[in-house]
């Protein structure tokens, strides 16, 4: 089998088919729950993807590196479409899979996703806002393009950056210099962006997803709070009096735009600040499921793990209808102990990740709480 070209309708593939799954963490592990309530089995391929959230959930696992051409070959020959749950999966990796089987999203997304400068750049080519912002591989150019963005900046490695990782904020006197050590400045491959700094009265996303045939669903813009750089609380939907009915109508349409601009199979996440005058601006994106759209497992028609499932398997998307207001909650590292009494909690619905470690930093769950609709 061959990859199908941008256009053509995927294949149906029925229940019982095996879907690959590239990545082994929690979205991989929910996804292939979503998957498992459909009939279809997983089959999770990673670096470390033993005993990995995914594995514990999934039909199989193969354990091998994404460079090993072979275990590829044999993995997409396994299964009956591949999708991911980690946009980082080198291109090359998903090229050569995609000589074998379906790869849902595809190379081409990939590229814009996993890098900051071709993301901005593709978003800013379709006429949506960002940051301003220049690259900046060296110490001399941190401290130019600080003065071309301004003072108040933050300085981001161009891959790899999750959860606020790989990145320094700037402010009249800081030293560039400093800053592009610590992000790691000067080693092979570090390159880096700067970005003005948004002073943003909130931070939302939209979650779409698209199908080969081009349709395409999205969830309502969500508020997102962060704690330290890592997501800590998302409100769903974005409460009206901090992100107006149109402002959530433009981030909606900006996350269909560049969906359909990438020719996306599968879900995308949006990151967007929200500024005081109710602009919009694209912080980042994710083409996979993204945490901002867990609280979608326990209070809409077709939860995002889903419409992953039915977007790779070429079946139709399902309805996006919110049941419930929602509130999700991340359990970062020791926020987990509190296990018992979020299980005694009337209402409040328990997500945990499999993962035997509570290190600080570490998405080890999530809470999602329903509320009538507003
Ligand atoms: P990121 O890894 O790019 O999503 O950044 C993590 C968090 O840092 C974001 O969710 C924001 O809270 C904050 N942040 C990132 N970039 C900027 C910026 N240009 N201006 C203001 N805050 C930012």
């Amino acid at each position: 089998m061959t990859g199908t070209p941008s256009g053509t309708p995927l294949p149906r593939l029925a229940p019982g088919s095996t879907i690959g799954m590239l990545g082994a963490g929690q979205l991989g592990r929910m996804t292939a729950l979503a998957a498992a309530r459909l009939g279809y089995k997983t089959h999770v391929y990673a670096p470390d993807a033993a005993d990995s959230p995914a594995a514990q959930v999934s039909a199989a696992a193969t354990v091998a590196g994404w460079d090993d051409l072979d275990a590829l070959e044999r993995f997409a020959r396994s299964v009956d479409a591949v999708t991911l749950e980690w946009e980082n999966v080198p291109v090359a990796t998903a090229e050569h899979l995609r000589r074998f089987t379906n790869l849902n999203p595809g190379p081409n997304v990939l590229s814009v996703a996993q890098d900051r400068i071709a993301e901005k750049s593709f978003v800013n080519a379709l006429g949506i806002a960002t940051a301003p912002w220049r690259t900046a591989n060296s110490a001399d150019e941190v401290a130019r393009a600080v003065a071309e963005v301004g003072p108040r900046c933050v300085l981001k490695s161009t891959r790899l950056g999750y959860d606020g990782k790989g990145q320094a904020r700037l402010d009249s006197g800081s030293d560039p210099a400093a800053a592009w050590a610590s992000i790691g400045g000067g080693k092979p491959g570090v390159e880096g962006i700067v970005e003005g700094f948004v002073t943003f009265a909130c931070e939302v996303s939209v979650i779409v997803a698209r199908g080969a045939d081009g349709a395409m669903v999205a969830y309502p813009a969500v508020e997102n709070r962060h704690k330290d750089g890592i997501l800590d609380v998302t409100v769903a939907p974005a409460a009206p009096d901090k992100v107006s009915a149109a402002t959530a109508a433009e981030a909606d349409r900006i996350a269909r735009r560049i969906a359909e601009a990438l020719d996306l199979v599968g879900v995308l996440a949006v990151e967007m600040f929200v500024t005081a005058d109710g602009a919009v601006l694209v912080n980042e994106m994710a083409p996979r499921p993204h945490n901002s759209g867990h609280w979608t497992m326990d209070a809409c028609a077709t939860c995002q793990f889903e419409q992953l499932v039915r977007a790779v398997c070429g079946l139709p998307l399902g309805s996006v209808e919110r049941v419930a207001d929602a509130e999700m909650t991340n359990l970062i590292g020791d926020d987990v102990l509190s296990w018992p009494e979020l299980l005694a909690e009337p209402g409040a619905r328990l997500h945990l990740y499999g993962k035997a470690e509570a290190r600080p930093g570490r998405k080890m769950g999530h809470v999602n709480r329903l509320f009538p609709r507003r």
